[in-house]
């Protein structure tokens, strides 16, 4: 498990300020929930945790080492994207086992991790499939595993759910809440769905333009909303 620290962490494309001064604190094994309109940077944000994106400015710790000029590879993480991202040509399993092989862990570790994640996320009948051959929410799942082999100590989601349809969307909710249970490792969230931030999150940051309006747990947020955006963000009836 891993907590983070972003102090004064800023993001710009040329002109375009996209991050402003942006500070956190999340907390070893919490289940963190990043909410905001679309284009106010909750991606850009988990790209830069990721080591996908250079920050601009000030710095991102996980678990108390900073990590700004590490790369995307070397960071102690796991990325789900709301696109799946699989590869097309291999099978569930290879999909499984492709980021693990050039770890040089020993087969037998591989093998016990992608046997684990398929248990877990209970596609162990459809290992030898192609992805063309899954449904969107076994995609999903599979891609979720990819994200469980590596045993990170850090999850970053962004916006899983949102290309399922609403059933599924709720059936794969309730499972990533089981997964947060067993695994307890910290995960941060994106998503545009209240439902899915108030259900999940241990705490949910509301971001707007770049900025940070508030964190709270969902309760808080309800009850005490800071201001108007976020009262109508979270759907409380003030
Ligand atoms: P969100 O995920 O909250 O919808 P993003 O993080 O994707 O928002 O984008 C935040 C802002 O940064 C948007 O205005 C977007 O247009 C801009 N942006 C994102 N990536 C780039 C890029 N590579 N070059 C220029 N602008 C970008
Ligand atoms: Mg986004």
């Amino acid at each position: 498990m891993a907590g983070l620290t972003l102090r004064n962490v800023e993001k710009s494309y040329g002109a375009l300020t996209v991050i402003k001064e942006l500070n956190l604190d999340i907390h070893d094994g919490e289940f963190l929930v990043l909410v905001g309109p679309s284009g106010c940077g909750k991606s850009t944000l988990l790209r830069m945790i990721a080591g996908l994106e250079e920050i601009s400015d000030g710095t991102i710790a996980i678990d108390g080492k900073v990590v700004n000029d590490l790369p995307a590879s070397k960071r102690d993480l796991s990325m789900v994207f709301q696109s799946y991202a699989l590869y097309p040509h291999m099978s569930v399993r290879k999909n499984l086992a492709f980021g693990l092989q050039n770890l040089s862990m020993p087969k037998a570790e591989i093998a016990r991790r992608v046997d684990e994640a398929a248990r877990i996320l209970q596609i162990e009948p459809l290992m030898e499939r192609k992805p063309r051959q899954l449904s969107g929410g076994q995609k999903q799942r599979v891609a979720i595993g990819r994200a469980i082999v590596r045993e990170p100590g850090l999850f970053l989601f962004d916006e899983p759910l949102s290309n399922l349809d609403a059933e599924l969307r709720v059936q794969m909710r309730v499972e990533l809440a089981a997964l947060y249970e067993r695994l307890k490792t910290t995960m941060i969230y994106v998503t545009h769905d209240q439902v899915e931030a108030m259900t999940l999150a241990s705490r949910i940051v509301v971001l707007r333009g770049g900025k940070i309006e508030q964190v709270g747990t969902p309760e808080e947020l309800y009850t005490r909303p800071a201001n108007l955006f976020v009262a109508g963000f979270i759907g409380s009836p003030r």
